[in-house]
């Protein structure tokens, strides 16, 4: 099985609310079309939520401890998360389909719980039903009940990690908009130096975290849930899905820049 993750920064346009980078999700569709046809894999895509979840989330600071005299404009709140996500993942699904990939999509917040903002209750036999049906379940980063903190953010790369966990996925793709981990974010910093495979925690420690607008960790959450991953032994690959064909070669199984998670 393959899992592919698109990151909302390669889809949308982070910097204006609900953008679509329509020519970039076109290609990108054509691309694991390709793939898709290519291979007698089961594939799973799951993608960011970009401009269109990020500022509800940042405005009713969903994620935040709150007072329950505040949680009616908190449930106002998630509740505006969900439907921004959903149109994100109504419009990229709508591309899939038109690129004539049979897309199931699978909102986390319709049957997903948190315990403390990690994932608790995931029943996976309905993706496993429409994954031995033939279709593809496209999955997002999403709003979820939390029993502890009532509210919680779920992201693209938390769905990653526990679907590729439990469904023994044996090749894990995430195309963002840099060719994986740097020793410093690339689009800040001119002498940032390419890391081509992280081993441990340590070997990011010095970096700074993202500079885009994001609730759920940016470049350094994204290794460390794929750190997660490869301590059950799954290794997965960071790379520049902005790079004509990349995403349709990795999908495939071959070569492509970016940075390669696993354990030594
Ligand atoms: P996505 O939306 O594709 O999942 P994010 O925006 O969460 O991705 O994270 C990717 C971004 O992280 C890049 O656009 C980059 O600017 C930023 N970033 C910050 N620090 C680093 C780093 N050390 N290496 C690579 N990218 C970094």
């Amino acid at each position: 099985m393959i899992i592919l993750k698109i990151g909302g920064s390669i889809i949308t346009n982070k910097d204006s609310q609900r953008e679509v980078d329509t020519s970039s999700l076109k290609r990108i569709a054509s691309e694991i079309k390709r793939s898709f046809d290519n291979s007698s894999k089961e594939l799973i895509i799951v993608h960011g939520a970009g401009s269109f979840g990020h500022p509800p989330a940042k405005k009713y600071q969903i994620g935040q401890p709150f007072e329950m005299k505040d949680y009616l404009e908190k449930r106002i709140g998630f509740a505006e998360v969900q439907n921004e996500v959903k149109k994100l993942n109504s419009i990229i699904c709508e591309s899939l389909i038109e690129h004539g990939i049979p897309v199931i999509a699978i909102p986390p917040s319709s049957f997903i719980t948190s315990h403390n903002k990690r994932i608790y209750d995931f029943d996976l036999n309905l993706i496993k039903t429409y994954l031995s049906e033939g279709f593809v379940p496209v999955l997002f980063g999403d709003v979820v009940i939390d029993d502890e903190v009532k509210i919680a953010v779920i992201s693209g790369d938390q769905v990653l990690q526990y679907i590729a966990k439990f469904l023994k996925s044996d090749r894990i793709v995430l195309g963002t908009d840099v060719a994986g981990v740097y020793t410093k974010n690339p689009k800040t910093h001119d002498d940032a130096v390419h890391i081509d495979e992280v081993n441990s925690i340590e070997d990011i420690k010095f970096l700074e975290s993202t500079t885009n607008v994001d609730v759920t960790g940016g470049m350094v959450g994204k290794v460390k849930e794929l750190l997660d991953l490869a301590d059950y032994g799954i290794s997965s690959e960071i790379i520049n899905a902005n790079e004509e064909g990349a995403i349709a070669k990795a999908l495939q199984g071959m070569k492509v820049n970016g940075t390669k998670i696993c354990r030594k």
